[in-house]
């Protein structure tokens, strides 16, 4: 008896002896090495399952290339880089025979990680998994300049996260979740008077999880993303409730103290999520989803722009501008995204302006305009660059 037992817990304790990457039926089995850094596999044996390619591209340097990053990899240092970015490692890649050996932790960790909305890892069955769906790369919208534009509208909050309440200083009161849902459903109308494909995360009073709307969008196979939200002044201020105005933001790490309130204050609503599938406080997670970004920061940014610019034509409030921040929602949306925050709800009179319906369409129409100009600018820049 006791011998059983102690057998079950050896059992139990056995690690692992291969690793399976999984698409569908389509299955690759890779045996993990034992070494005194621990235990390694050869990475580029994941393929055909997993869609990878490992390439020597020097002297103990190698490119990684998953769906559409590229990763870079070096016998002997524990960090591995994408683009600018060092993502530490759990042991060192080693060469042998000419292969690259790496340590399990980034298949299991770093992977997923990187491409959230395409891999899985399942370690009681020591399988990474290919997503339903992401066994071809999501096409670029440069892949699809012929077809129809499809246009993700985000309604910030909903359910249980009303978003910010306001005005201060008025029984009256405010619900940001139920402007930015009134804002985006004009906003759908508008854009597909103009032909545009319309995917919103929300049309109803519900919770979305924020890391949930980027792969929403992604899935839906988004051209871009517009995150709809409703300011709130920080009561600290000196007179928080005379902030006015309307900013725009793309996906960047926040440079001033405004920028990292708004970042705060739109990250918070994870506090209403019951499953997060990506832990809160992990700046890895983020680092990798930003990097994941990069290719579209400088279309986030021109359509940002836009946006802002578009707005300066209805909105009486001031323009406070372009902005950037790490906001959760944007991290995981692989296209071209931008937050929008059409006023200061905790302004008596712009409370009232994003309140109208009039207004609120107007928000909405002068969005819609900007998006389409900006999306004519898109198709001539791809167009001269593709000649
Ligand atoms: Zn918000």
């Amino acid at each position: 008896m006791i011998i059983a037992i102690l057998l079950g817990l050896q059992i139990g304790a056995v690690p692992p002896s291969v690793v399976s990457a999984r698409a569908g039926t389509l299955e690759s089995v890779v045996p993990l090495v034992e070494t005194s850094a621990g235990r390694v596999l050869r990475l580029d044996r994941l393929a055909p399952a997993l869609p990878i390619t490992v390439r020597a591209e020097g002297p103990g340097e190698f490119l990684v290339s998953l769906f559409d990053v590229a990763m870079r990899l070096s016998d002997q240092v524990p960090y591995a880089r994408v683009g600018t970015t060092l993502i530490p490692l759990g042991g060192a890649p080693l060469m042998d025979r000419g292969a690259l050996l790496v340590p399990l932790q980034l298949v299991s960790e770093v992977l997923p990680r990187l491409v959230p909305s395409r891999l899985s890892y399942d370690p009681v069955r020591s399988e990474l998994r290919v997503l339903r769906g992401a066994t071809a790369a999501t096409p670029t919208p440069a892949a699809r300049s012929r077809t129809k534009r499809r246009v993700v509208v985000d309604a910030g909050h909903g359910g249980p996260d009303n978003g910010m309440t306001g005005p201060i200083g008025s029984r009256q009161k405010i619900r940001e979740k139920d402007i930015t849902l009134a804002v985006s459903m004009e906003l759908a109308k508008a854009l597909r008077r103009e032909g545009i494909e319309v995917i919103m995360t929300r049309t109803t009073d519900t919770l979305i999880g924020l890391y949930d709307r980027g792969p929403i969008a992604n899935e839906r196979g988004g051209d871009l993303f517009l995150s709809i939200h409703v300011n709130a002044a920080n009561l600290r201020w000196r007179r928080p409730g005379d902030a006015r105005g309307y900013e725009t933001y793309f996906l960047a790490e926040a440079k001033t103290e405004d920028e990292r309130r708004v970042e705060r204050m739109e990250n918070e609503a994870i506090r209403f999520e019951t499953t997060v599938q990506a832990p809160k406080n992990d700046p890895l997670s983020f680092i990798i989803h930003d990097m994941a970004q990069n290719e579209h920061l400088r279309e986030s940014q021109e359509l940002a722009a836009a946006i802002q610019a578009g707005l300066g034509r209805v909105h009486p409030g001031p323009s406070r501008g372009v902005k950037q921040a790490g906001f959760v929602v944007l991290t995981t949306a692989f296209m071209p995204a931008v937050l929008v925050e059409i006023g200061f709800g905790t302004n008596v009179a712009e409370a009232r302006y994003l309140a109208t319906p009039a207004r609120q369409r107007e928000i909405a129409d002068a969005i819609a305009h900007a998006t389409m100009a900006y999306l004519e600018g898109y198709e001539r820049r791809l167009g001269s660059a593709g000649r």
